[in-house]
């Protein structure tokens, strides 16, 4: 493992992979697609750029494109069929790594800092964080806020 790198790896750890710090965010997305990859109400993740990402090795993965054009590829850990990595590519941003937070080193977790996709939602959320709803308003917080978090350097 690279230094200063911290290992991780999928729920029955067959799937390993490492990252370098915290994450630039941290979301709860409620989209469908999420909802079907994760098998539940909503996905808990966070991004990394995929340069501080040292992916798993591709034979442990099944890549999954939920959409076409493949803007993301999810990737699923083929001994747990769980998630383990996604890869995603959205102009003009950097290619960046979404992590399901249960999969990351204790050390590298950091506060979410919004709902998205919550007009899709499976049930309320009663919590402080802000909520945006439909593709456009998601996208565009998403986005935000990851734009700010990587000018600072840090998790927002
Ligand atoms: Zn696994
Ligand atoms: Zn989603």
């Amino acid at each position: 493992m690279l230094e200063n790198h911290h290992a991780c790896q999928c729920s029955c750890g067959e799937t390993t992979f490492s990252v370098q710090g915290v994450p630039l965010l941290r979301a709860y997305c409620h989209c469908t697609i999420c909802q079907g990859f994760n098998q539940a109400p909503f996905s808990d993740i966070s991004i990394y750029r995929a340069k501080d990402v040292v992916l798993p090795s591709p034979e442990s993965l099944e890549y999954k494109a939920y959409r076409p054009p493949p803007a993301v590829q999810r990737g699923k850990c083929k001994t747990c069929d769980t998630p383990a990595v996604e890869v995603m590519q959205i102009f003009p941003l950097p290619k960046l790594v979404i992590v399901p937070t249960e999969n990351l080193h204790k050390d590298c977790i950091v506060e979410p800092s919004l709902h998205m996709f919550y007009n899709s939602r499976v049930s309320d959320i009663e919590d402080e964080l802000p909520k945006f709803s439909g593709y456009l308003k998601s996208q565009i917080a998403f986005g935000h806020k990851l734009v700010v978090s990587m000018l600072r350097g840090r998790a927002v």
